[in-house]
């Protein structure tokens, strides 16, 4: 039934709030109101938080999205880490040098992995997304699929203003309730933010040294261990099977050198007796890698391969390190930001209307994507590569 109403939805031909109104959200606000006030949250923080409180329905939507079009991994990689984020991340790490440098002998997490994961979650504090966080998680708590996870953080956020660390107005967020520089969940930041700059609040969302020392302090506690590498990209022998292996089957560095698997970079495989599990996140071939427990606490941050290998890259590039050495198996190469802004411009140009020219690429700029790609002849997927940039670049000229 869900279902049908999401495609219903989808086509525009029922309003979301189909048996979801304001009442019944209320009704569902005094119940959530009960366990906040037996959680040990002040009845006035309750007062001013929850009064007058309006439902966000349009997150429901979100939440039953199902992308019919997934991103290739080196899409993905290709979007976070460019030539733009690297720059970026370089300025900050000299600007913020000395509080990083306190960050690291504090919870042993160095500086470029830290800002790293600050520029993939926020791009530097420049994304954090604009949701009232009690409204979103309020809504997600009361209506959909995910009641009881959502109702567990806007209990946590609700703890947050009675903490008086942020005001209601500085809790904004994605729509399912990430915020701040680093994109903390609510319960998240309930376990793990610290008062890094000794102001008294613990602040992810004005306060860069409290959102960087709060993301050292998350990695420490899952796991991180100072001084090691998160792995390595590798490359197999022929005909190596990768059947059973993966992120947490791991072997000792030495053994993986007697299966013959080497560096790309001809630096040795070592030490001997270092944990790690190999992966080839492309199912057809492409680059393949050894990880350490260091990418498992960086995966632990958001449980996704294309994630923590988007941090654990810019890492190394922000170190001067290079892009990876084998291609990826794909014979249109992807787009950074800037050429996805090319593309906007080109197809916008061409009369599409694809809303601002921000180097995202959302549903219009797909709708205008498979047009073009009809209109040559091409095969018509909505996937924003190199190939489609040169051949609207030679029509422009
Ligand atoms: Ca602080």
């Amino acid at each position: 039934m869900r279902q049908l109403a999401a495609a219903l939805m989808m086509a525009g031909l029922l309003s979301p709030a189909l048996g979801q109104d304001q009442a019944e959200f209320e009704r569902c606000l005094s119940g959530l109101r009960v366990q906040a006030m037996d959680k040990g949250i002040a009845a006035a923080t309750l007062d001013r938080a929850l009064a007058g409180l309006k439902a966000d329905f349009s997150v429901l939507e979100r939440l039953d999205y199902q992308p019919e079009f997934r991103t290739p991994i080196w899409d993905y990689l290709a979007a976070l880490v460019d030539e733009q984020r690297i720059a970026d991340g370089r300025e900050r790490l000299q600007e913020h040098a000395a509080v990083l440098a306190e960050i690291e002998r504090r919870y042993g997490v160095d500086p470029a992995t830290v800002v790293a994961v600050w520029g993939v979650e926020s791009d530097f504090g420049k994304n954090f997304g604009g949701r009232p966080l009690l409204e979103s998680l309020g809504t997600l708590s009361c209506f959909g699929r995910r009641q009881s996870y959502f109702s567990g953080e806007f209990i946590a956020a609700l703890g947050i203003l009675d903490e008086g660390s942020l005001a209601a107005d500085k809790l904004k967020g994605s729509w399912a309730g990430a915020f701040g520089h680093t994109q903390f969940m609510p319960s998240t930041y309930l376990r793990l933010a610290v008062d890094f700059d000794g102001d008294g609040r613990r602040d992810l969302v004005d306060s860069i040294p409290d959102a960087l020392a709060s993301t050292a302090n998350f990695l420490a506690r899952a796991g991180w261990q100072a001084g090691l590498p998160w792995g390595f990209e590798v490359r197999l022998p022929d005909g190596f099977s990768l059947a059973g292996e993966g992120r947490r089957s791991k072997r000792s560095l030495a053994e993986w050198r007697q299966r013959g698997v080497e560096r790309v970079d001809g630096l040795p495989l070592a030490p001997d007796d270092l944990g790690a599990g190999l992966v080839q996140p492309a199912e057809e071939g492409g680059p393949a890698f050894l990880l350490t427990k260091n990418f498992d606490a960086i995966y632990s941050y958001n449980a996704s391969m294309s994630y923590g290998l988007a941090i654990a890259h810019l890492a190394d590039r922000l170190r001067g390190g290079g892009d990876f050495v084998t291609p990826w198996p794909t014979d249109d190469l992807p787009l950074d930001r800037a050429g996805r802004r090319e593309l906007q411009t080109l197809l916008t140009e061409r009369g599409h209307d694809i809303g601002p020219i921000d180097g995202a690429i959302g549903a219009r700029t797909r709708t205008a994507i498979l047009a073009e790609k009809r209109r040559l002849g091409w095969e018509e997927t909505p996937r924003a590569g190199q190939k489609l940039l040169r051949a609207l670049r030679g029509e422009a000229q």
